[in-house]
């Protein structure tokens, strides 16, 4: 029997209300479905320094490093707005990132039949959406140099940003999108700038190099960025994952986002690369909302983005497909039911919170 080792970092606001609605979740599996999970706990972001003095204690970021998969809530809030910049509660988020290596990005943008109203878009355009899009997190333009902004003297200042991306960046994070296609509908869209990037040229070259080598089962599409974001709000179902470089991926999956409802409904998981002996990977899972302090403490955060963030850890670290599909039916039954927390409330819906 395999332990699989849990790490949960609930951190602020509204991240220790929604993990508690994880833990009940783990320890029915734990008692009912013959799950072997163990869990550990640890302190994160403002937590973290009102214990510690940081925004993870050493020993945590070990925790971190040796666990199966992290669960993370949410960290910051007013209280912490002036504590030096080093220890400010995101640091301790952004550690655990880099320490992790976690360069895989995956937001699910899932439309939930019965919030299909609930979305930007008609509700026949979204209801039944289940997008995956495959963000690189830790190249690109937010990290590459030069990154300056120079005096030149006559009154003008130039500001530099510098987008790289190293054909092993690419490889590893095309092998991702790929790899889960093949658990999905076999389908990915890649999507760049080549027109105009240098960077887009090589991603394009390499990506589509790695499919003939290794991934020609998978239906690959190419699509320039900017009419990638159109087509995302033209038309979402004909996506099933898309990949992207750092930049572009932040930018739409905050579109993609926008399709299915509310900032509580979204999970999120960051991945790193698998290791040399065991082939596990270091994983991250985490809402996609923060630590909503206005609400914190009141019982009403919605849970759900915490929960489909577990579920899509099951599928992810552990292989458990048929229970994290159980889980995400779970939320789905709930939703049908008209059971809401207040940020997808409608009429005829009964408004539950998640302190009891
Ligand atoms: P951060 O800077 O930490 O990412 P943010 O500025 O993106 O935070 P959040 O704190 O995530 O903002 O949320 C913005 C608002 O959306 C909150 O103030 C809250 O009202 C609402 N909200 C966010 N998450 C939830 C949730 N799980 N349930 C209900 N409402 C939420
Ligand atoms: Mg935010």
């Amino acid at each position: 029997m395999t332990v699989r080792k849990l790490f949960l970092l609930p951190g602020d606001g509204i991240g220790p209300e929604a993990m508690n609605e994880v833990r009940k979740i783990i320890s029915y599996m734990n008692a009912e479905l013959g799950g072997t999970y163990e869990t550990d706990e640890g302190l994160v972001g403002g937590s973290a320094y009102d214990a510690h003095g940081v925004a993870i204690s050493e020993e945590d970021m070990a925790k971190a490093m040796a666990a199966d998969a992290v669960l993370f809530g949410a960290v910051g809030g007013p209280q912490w707005d002036a504590v030096p910049y080093d220890v400010r509660p995101e640091a301790g988020l952004l550690r655990l990132r880099k320490d992790l290596e976690l360069f895989a990005n995956l937001r699910p943008a899932i439309c939930y039949p019965a919030l299909a109203s609930a979305s930007s878009l008609k509700p026949e355009l979204v209801e039944g959406l289940d997008i995956l899009i495959v963000r690189e997190l830790t190249g690109g333009v937010y990290f590459g140099e030069p990154k300056t902004i120079t005096d030149l003297g006559n009154g003008q200042k130039r500001a530099i940003d510098t987008q790289v991306y190293d054909t092993y960046e690419i490889e590893r994070i095309s092998a991702v999108a790929f790899e889960l296609a093949r658990t999905r509908k076999n389908a990915v869209c890649s999507m760049e700038k080549r027109n105009v990037m240098k960077s887009g040229v090589l991603w394009n070259q390499v990506l589509t190099e790695l499919h003939k080598a290794k991934f020609a089962d998978v239906k690959l599409d190419h699509m320039l960025a900017d009419a990638g974001g159109m087509q995302l709000v033209r038309a979402p179902k004909q996506f099933d994952v898309i990949v992207t470089d750092n930049l572009f991926g932040d930018m739409l999956s905050d579109v993609a986002s926008m399709l299915t409802g509310s900032l509580g409904m979204l999970p999120s998981a960051s991945l790193g690369a698998p290791d040399g002996k065991t082939g596990q990977r270091k994983a991250m899972y985490e809402p996609v909302h923060g630590s909503a302090p206005d609400i914190a403490g009141k019982g009403i955060a919605n849970p759900i983005a915490m929960i489909a963030s577990f579920a899509m850890c099951l599928r992810y670290s552990f292989g458990e497909v048929a229970q994290a599909d159980a889980l995400e039916k779970a939320i789905a039954n709930v939703l049908d039911r008209g059971i809401r927390t207040g940020d997808i409330m409608a009429e005829g819906c009964k408004q539950v919170g998640t302190v009891e």
